[in-house]
């Protein structure tokens, strides 16, 4: 469905220009349009109607229809998976069990609007205070290309569950999963206006949303490059931000790691869709003592996935491939120092797995964020070196330890700027229940969680 919606209806764009960017090689083309200023007013308009009808709309109610969408999502999991590969390139299995964590987010937000309830304090025998959540009115989500529907669901169920209206704007490289959701979604007993879908490319549509004053808060998930440029439009009128940003996330693997397991997730969390993911982590900080056991190790179990194709996709669009090519080439003097894998730029679009070890910490491959499945291995030799290492980046989304001494890893956790640490575990391992955001120019504020609710929430108090 290529089209746009707004008052519960699906609408013609009134441009005329189609693209399409979903440029993997032998991708499926699915057009869509770069919508015009009609189109964006006429959305626009839509949202702030829908607003003011969902005010009656009751926390139960909301409950009921966020459940009843997880429901649709389950039974339609596979169609959406489809979509969703077709667009980004993803695999198809891979696709199906993200479609299938988004619907447990969807459950999650459903129960907790049921047992969230209004704050109130009593300070004395005379004084008492409330705090009160309301919505903050009409919400623009603007969605990357890599994980469209998983990003799309961590927010929609708490901007709707919070009382806002929602302009969804997908990537210009992979809106077709949000487009169907929207399908789901109109099926729902909502006020006409509530959701929202227009297309575009990022500096038309993109743009234009965070400049007009009809919409209160940007939710932004995407590059930390336009993210700083949202935050500089959006700083005219003080609007409400949300941003989640690019990272360059760190693993860090302590002395009494158990090796085959840390490689395991070593493998996972830098290759997982093709290194095309926020959280993955592509910096190996190795203590020094089991540097050797654990190459060899990497090496081998790298070795063993014969066909790389097997279980990684393309790079989803040529911008994002030559991008990472171009990182490589500008360190061809440390080619020296590859131990694993091929940087030869092949036809298909894909990179199969690199690994680089020893480049100088200061090396563009250990301070950008790549977006492919590029791991540096960088050793220390105490605790405190390595945190300094991880944390030795202007990002901070996520990072990884992995030791058999869980207070230890804790301990390092703690010291770690990042919005979410997994300890002994691969990024692949979510709960809806936990809050996810970035510090540094990883972003502003978080998603999921209770706190979901609160970011998309202005908070009142009232002293009576
Ligand atoms: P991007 O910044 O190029 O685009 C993201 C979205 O913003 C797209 O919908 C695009 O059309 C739109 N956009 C582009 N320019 C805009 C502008 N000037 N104003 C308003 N909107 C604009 O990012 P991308 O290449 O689609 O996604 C990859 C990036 O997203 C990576 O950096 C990745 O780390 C990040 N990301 C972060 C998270 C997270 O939770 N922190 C999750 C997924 C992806």
């Amino acid at each position: 469905m290529n089209k746009i919606f707004y008052n519960n209806e699906w609408h013609k764009s009134l441009s005329k220009i189609k693209y399409s960017k979903n440029s993997f090689l032998n991708s499926k083309i699915n057009y869509y349009p770069n919508c015009s200023e009609q189109d964006l007013q006429n959305v626009t308009n839509s949202a702030i109607k829908g607003l003011k009808e969902f005010e009656s709309f009751s926390l139960k109610k909301r409950s009921i229809v966020l459940k009843s969408i997880a429901k649709e999502i389950r039974k339609k999991y596979k169609i959406i998976a489809k979509l969703e590969a077709e667009d980004t390139g993803k695999k198809i299995a891979n696709a199906q069990k993200e479609i299938l964590y988004a619907v447990k987010i969807w459950d999650y937000a459903s129960h907790q609007l049921k047992v969230l309830k209004p704050i109130k304090q009593s300070f004395n025998k005379k004084k008492l205070g409330e705090i009160i959540y309301e919505p903050v009115g009409c919400v623009a989500l603007i969605v990357p290309w890599n994980y469209p529907f998983i990003v799309a669901s961590e927010r929609l169920p708490f901007i709707i569950g919070s009382g806002n209206s929602v302009i969804i704007k997908p990537s210009e490289y992979a809106s077709s999963s949000l487009s169907y959701l929207v399908q789901i979604l109109k099926k729902q007993k909502l006020p006409p206006g509530l959701i929202n879908l227009i297309y575009g490319k990022g500096e038309n549509i993109g743009a234009k949303l965070v400049k007009s004053k009809k919409v209160n808060m940007i939710s932004f998930t995407g590059s930390t490059k336009t993210g700083k440029k949202i935050m500089k439009s959006a700083s005219k009128g003080i609007k409400r931000l949300s941003l989640e940003l690019g990272g360059k996330n760190s693993i860090i693997i302590l002395e009494d790691a158990n090796v085959k397991k840390a490689v395991k997730i070593c493998i996972e969390s830098f290759c997982s869709n093709s290194g095309q993911a926020c959280v993955a982590t592509t910096k190996l900080i190795l203590n020094n003592k089991i540097k050797i056991k654990f190459i060899e190790k990497l090496k081998l179990e790298l070795k063993k996935i014969k066909n790389f194709k097997k279980i990684l996709g393309p790079i989803t669009t040529k911008f994002q491939f030559e991008k990472i090519h171009k990182i490589i080439d500008e360190n061809k003097k440390y080619n020296k120092n590859i131990i694993f894998g091929d940087i030869k730029k092949r036809k298909d679009q894909y990179i199969f797995p690199i690994v680089y070890e020893g480049l100088p910490l200061k090396n563009s491959i250990n301070k950008k964020e790549i977006f492919g499945p590029v791991l540096s291995i960088i050793t220390f030799k105490k605790g405190e070196q390595a945190i300094k290492i991880a944390n030795d980046t202007n990002y901070g989304l996520s990072a990884i330890v992995c030791s058999k001494n869980i207070n230890k890893a804790k301990k390092i956790s703690k010291k770690l700027n990042s919005g979410r640490i997994w300890i002994n575990n691969s990024t692949s391992v979510n709960f809806p229940h936990l809050p996810i955001g970035g510090y540094k120019e990883s972003g502003l504020n978080r998603e999921c969680g209770n706190e979901g609710f609160k970011t998309y929430s202005e908070i009142k108090s009232i002293i009576i």
